[in-house]
């Protein structure tokens, strides 16, 4: 069973800083490359077709995201099955200036949405389109995506993934977000492979 002294086993084994990116570019990174907003754009309409899935198409155990104001950054979760993704986030999901009612198929409160949770898809999509991140990539492949997409390491079977990722939702155990270090993709990637990284902004 996964407890927590062997997730803070795993974050010291797995330093932040010495691991070795085999994971591709963060989505963080976009944010810092946005600086420049032709680069930015162009980077938007690159990303529009990558890795885009029917929900039909969906698989117990899939790395999942959705990118957010307009392809500025992109948001990570593990499809659990049954209509319900498991992902973390930083703290409301929603529109802050304005109430948002809870969710009539899955209950979540996006108002008071903090740390790891699980949602529907729709409400892990936001509006959003469905994109399934890539594991096993090729280098070639590694070096031409862009941040966030693909990672030539390996994943773990789906009931492994699952498991790591309800584990994390139910002990509530992922420590604080953190945009650089700790955040939604890399809870997704720990998920799939039990590895931590962090990857220096480009
Ligand atoms: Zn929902």
């Amino acid at each position: 069973m996964f407890v927590e002294s062997k997730y803070q086993n795993k974050l010291k084994r797995y330093d932040i800083n010495s691991y070795p990116a085999h994971v591709c570019k963060t989505s963080i990174p976009r944010l810092h490359m946005a600086s420049s907003r032709s680069s930015s754009l162009t980077e938007m309409h690159r990303t529009r077709f990558i890795n885009k899935i029917d929900k039909e198409s969906l698989e117990r155990g899939d790395h999942i995201y959705a990118y957010r104001k307009g392809g500025l950054y992109s948001h990570h979760g593990i499809f659990i099955g049954e209509d319900r993704v498991i992902h973390f986030v930083r703290t409301n999901e929603g529109n802050t200036s304005r109430r948002v009612e809870p969710c009539q198929k899955c209950g979540v409160d996006k108002n008071h949405l903090r740390g790891v949770v699980k949602s529907c898809v729709d409400c892990f999509l936001n509006g959003h389109s469905l994109r399934r991140y890539r594991y096993s990539a090729s280098h070639r492949r590694f070096a031409t995506n862009l941040g966030g997409t693909c990672t030539t390491g390996d994943a773990d079977p789906p009931d492994v993934t699952i498991s790591r990722a309800e584990d994390l939702f139910n002990t509530k155990d992922f420590g604080d977000y953190d945009l650089l270090k700790n955040n939604c993709e890399t809870f997704a990637v720990f998920c799939k492979t039990g590895k931590h990284y962090y990857r220096k902004p480009i």
